[in-house]
């Protein structure tokens, strides 16, 4: 397997003779079917602010500006005209079952009523054009304008919330202030006890890695607050942009990272132990399932961003690599989700391995990576994607890890049963355990 020449140097990968650098992931050659597979995922733009100023965030200091030209609250008229194109794609495709994601900014920003109201619209739109069809809606949020009365709202209307935080301490959240740069953690600490009272409306967390914390403390203090699922995301960078981090001894200092939360959720037998996405979705690859989500895996890309202006997007990931990046010059009001699925943008990570850098296509690993989330394989050298992802190193790492942890425990699951019968002795930590529901209610993006 040929590997890029550091973490913090460029991919080797140029782009084709005839081929425009600043699009080079708009590839043309290789078509969709006639008919792509439906969108089944709308992130929802509902606010374009935050009131926090998390030390990462891409989107307020990232490359991409184009926050300050969008409303602040998505106007009436545009959550109308979403609700009309999400339900003609629902009913086109025959899609069952479809998921909302009602972000931001901070979506709560908007006031709960008007996020109801938002997913109230969407479903009787859908309810009309495509009856049967099952409408999940989730908030993601900070946190911090969470109350019981707002929990209450959600709860009568069906919505579920998912928190962004980065642990389970202050320290731990340190990243995490205001725009005055006070901590968001006391006030987050109330939203993930307010969530843990009402199982019935917790999605669960989403937490931004920070190599420099200890991720067995990160995994105990993120389970006590009771989350159903968890998922750890690495901080969005790419070929030009290096994570932080990377300056530490290691050459994978994620992979270290993440095998030690790993091994102390696998290790994790008390009730009530959270799904965790990115490990789940690896051992379901491993096992020869498809994958559910943009951070691993080859399946085609099932999700689009709808902004507060009405812009069709691309995931926010993208923010992260130059200024409209996630842009398609789509917009709820002229287009349909079909264009969308038609853009090149768009159709191109559809693709599957025809989309990857030959040295993915080298990889032994490639079918469970995938080549990695697609925004941190921008390389500003070449103007493209089709690299492996700045994190290659440590994904191949942490996939033989896991990957050798799942073979020893088949293995040793086989010898109980040949021992014991075909149910095995009582209390064995299956791989098939950590396995029950891998497609979990929890975004990719913060
Ligand atoms: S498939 Fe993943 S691990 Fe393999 S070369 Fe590509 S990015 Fe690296």
């Amino acid at each position: 397997m040929s590997r890029p020449d550091s973490p913090r140097g460029e991919p080797r990968s140029r782009p084709q003779p005839g081929r425009p650098e600043a699009h080079e992931h708009e590839h043309k050659h290789e078509q969709e079917p006639q008919t792509p597979t439906g969108f089944r995922q709308f992130v929802l733009k509902v606010h374009s602010r935050c009131n926090l100023a998390c030390t990462y965030c891409y989107i307020y200091t990232g490359p991409d500006g184009s926050w300050r030209e969008r409303p602040h609250r998505i106007p009436e008229a545009t959550v109308r005209q979403v609700a009309y194109r999400i339900a003609e794609h629902t009913a086109a495709h025959r899609i069952g079952r479809i998921r909302l994601d009602l972000h931001g900014g901070e979506p709560l920003l908007a006031g709960p009523g008007f996020l109801v109201a938002y997913a109230d619209r969407v479903r009787a739109a859908v309810r009309e054009a495509a009856p049967g069809a099952r409408v999940d809606v989730t908030v993601q949020t900070n946190g911090t304008l969470l109350t019981p009365a707002v929990l209450d709202r959600f709860a009568a209307a069906g919505i579920r919330v998912g928190l962004s935080l980065d642990g389970g301490s202050a320290d731990l959240n340190a990243r995490r202030v205001d725009h005055a740069g006070r901590p968001s953690w006391p006030a987050v600490r109330r939203a993930a006890g307010l969530l843990a009272a009402r199982p019935e409306t917790y999605a669960g967390l989403l937490s931004t890695i920070d190599p420099v914390t200890d991720p067995r403390e990160v995994y105990r203090s993120l389970r006590r607050l009771g989350p159903p699922a968890l998922d750890f995301l690495l901080p969005h960078a790419h070929w030009a942009a290096a994570a932080p981090g990377r300056h530490r001894p290691s050459p994978t200092p994620y992979a270290d990272w993440l095998i030690g939360a790993f091994e102390q959720w696998w290790a994790d037998r008390e009730p009530g132990r959270p799904r965790l996405r990115l490990f789940s979705e690896i051992l379901a690859l491993l096992l020869g399932a498809e994958s559910a989500t943009e951070a691993v895996g080859t399946s085609p890309l099932a999700v689009v961003v709808v902004d507060t202006d009405g812009a069709v997007e691309q995931v926010d990931a993208l923010k992260s690599a130059y200024d409209g990046a996630p842009a398609t010059g789509l917009d709820v009001f002229r287009n349909s989700f079909d264009e969308a699925l038609r853009h090149p943008g768009i159709a191109a990570r559809r693709q599957g391995l025809r989309a990857l850098a030959e040295e993915c296509l080298a990889c032994p690993v490639v079918r469970v990576c995938g080549g990695g989330n697609y925004a941190h394989r921008y390389s500003a050298r070449t103007g493209g994607f089709r690299h492996p992802s700045v994190y290659c190193a440590d994904l191949e790492r942490l996939i033989r890890h896991l990957a050798d942890r799942l073979a020893g425990e088949l293995e040793r699951r086989t010898r109980s049963r040949t021992r014991d019968g075909p149910s095995g002795p009582p209390g064995v930590h299956s791989a098939q355990g950590a396995l029950t529901d891998v497609r979990l209610p929890v975004v990719d993006e913060e």
